[in-house]
């Protein structure tokens, strides 16, 4: 089975609804193994790294605001093709638009505070990684559970 990371976000809008729970049971109950987190609260220099495809956008500084207005509860977790994986778990990126069932679509209504954050690539995942957990977090997925079937409980 072909293991892969991705970096996940409880954003601090989740954070201050007491939402971290409910986002790792999600993941847990898909079958994703949590390798690493964190609660943290980010800088702007930070924020703006994480972000910075998004730099020209005209709503790039209420995303800084937003990222930087209290705690972020950072995570990497691990899966069969977690990447794409955590994507759907966690829905569209306008939680209006996001399907029921998903994270988005069931606990947020507004774009501008829509919970969670997942890579969108192998790519932006080794990137996120490293810029959140270190250079030694991103090379390579763990080897979590050695010899024991993933269980989806
Ligand atoms: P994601 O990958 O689904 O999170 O979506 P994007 O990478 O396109 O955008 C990153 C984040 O920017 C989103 O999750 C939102 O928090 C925020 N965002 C995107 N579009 C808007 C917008 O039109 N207005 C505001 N205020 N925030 C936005
Ligand atoms: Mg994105």
């Amino acid at each position: 089975m072909q293991q892969e990371q991705t970096f996940v976000m409880v954003k601090p809008d989740g954070v201050r609804r007491g939402l971290v729970g409910a986002v790792i049971v999600r993941f847990e109950q898909k079958g994703f193994k949590l390798a690493a987190i964190e609660l943290r609260t980010i800088d702007r220099a930070l924020a703006e790294r994480h972000y910075g495809d998004l730099r020209t956008k005209p709503f790039f500084s209420e995303l800084v605001d937003y990222l930087t207005s209290g705690p972020v509860c950072a995570m990497i977790w691990q899966g069969e093709h977690a990447v794409e994986n955590a994507r759907s778990l966690i829905g569209k990126t306008n939680p209006a638009e996001a399907s029921p069932g998903t994270i988005r679509g069931d606990f947020a209504m507004d774009i501008a505070g829509n919970i969670v954050h997942g890579s969108d690539s192998a790519a932006s995942a080794a990137r996120e990684i490293e810029l959140f957990f270190g250079r030694h977090a991103a090379s390579h997925p763990l080897d979590l559970f050695a010899g024991d079937e993933v269980s989806h409980g």
